[in-house]
């Protein structure tokens, strides 16, 4: 059987993608992409002429079976997502399961990760973590999958669109307390990579008023819950957040 090489793409930075990754691209017989269209101009800059086959949400039953099928024949194939490590809030699991109940071997070829460049220059806790994703986007929703966090001791890593980062960040405040240490990290490796480390309250306020601060792509971290927050404090705040949303 072949090897299913779960290969990381930049996420900004063309040039960080690894030799291996780009040796590995050009020898694997298939490439399974989230969207054909968005990897084809790296894959011509690279100058890797490996075929693409679409991988995504709505075909992934079928795309997974074929996939699986190829695997089997002998031939390697290497997966992608659009930016960064596959699978990391990214296609791909099924894909993985898959090979792996098929006995296939799956190789990581590693590299860029957007939570994991946060975090390395964050400035927070770093020895234990929690990555979170995407909050969920209605309001009530993402308000109480924070306060399911808000007790937690590690740092939070979040991922957010450009349209919610005012919203996530004012709910975070709201949940979490103005005072709780957070870092926004905004376009990482590209030309207006922003890295804004601030009491949450001021956090809010710098990103509000500057729309600039509003653009690209977004990992939101927190601190996990300090022993020196007050947990009666904590848990009026919490209560407070309940109450608010049922008043008018
Ligand atoms: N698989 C990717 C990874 O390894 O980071 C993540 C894919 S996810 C669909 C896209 C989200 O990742 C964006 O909405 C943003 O939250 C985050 N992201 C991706 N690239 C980023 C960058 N250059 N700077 C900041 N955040 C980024």
């Amino acid at each position: 059987t072949g090897c299913l090489w779960v290969v990381a793409t930049p996420i900004g930075h063309r040039d960080d993608i690894s030799a291996r990754a780009i040796e590995t691209l050009r020898n694997v017989s298939v490439i399974a992409a989230e969207d054909t269209r968005h990897s084809r101009p790296l894959m011509l800059q690279l100058n890797i002429s490996t075929p693409l086959i679409a991988l995504h949400e709505h075909n992934e039953r079928e795309a997974v079976a074929a996939i699986v099928r190829r695997l089997q024949d002998g031939e390697s194939v290497a997966l992608i997502s659009d930016a960064g490590t596959p699978l990391v809030s990214d296609p791909g699991f099924r894909l993985v399961r898959a090979a792996r109940e098929a006995g296939i071997r799956c190789a990581p070829v590693p590299g860029a990760c957007a939570a994991i460049a946060a975090l390395s220059v964050a400035g927070l806790p770093s020895d234990r973590f929690v990555f979170e994703g995407f909050l969920p986007p209605k309001s009530a929703a993402r308000r109480s999958r924070l306060q399911e966090l808000a007790g937690d001791a590690r740092t939070l890593i979040f991922y957010e669109s450009s349209h919610r980062v005012v919203e996530s960040l004012t709910d975070m405040r709201d949940v979490f307390g103005g005072e709780r240490p957070g870092v926004v990290a905004r376009e990482l490796t590209k030309m207006f990579e922003t890295v804004l480390g601030e009491p949450l309250a001021e956090l809010v306020e710098r990103v509000t008023s500057d729309p600039n601060q509003q653009r690209g792509e977004f990992v939101i971290l927190v601190a996990g819950r300090g022993e020196h927050e007050d947990d009666q404090l904590a848990e009026g705040r919490r209560v407070f957040t309940i109450l608010r949303q049922e008043l008018p």
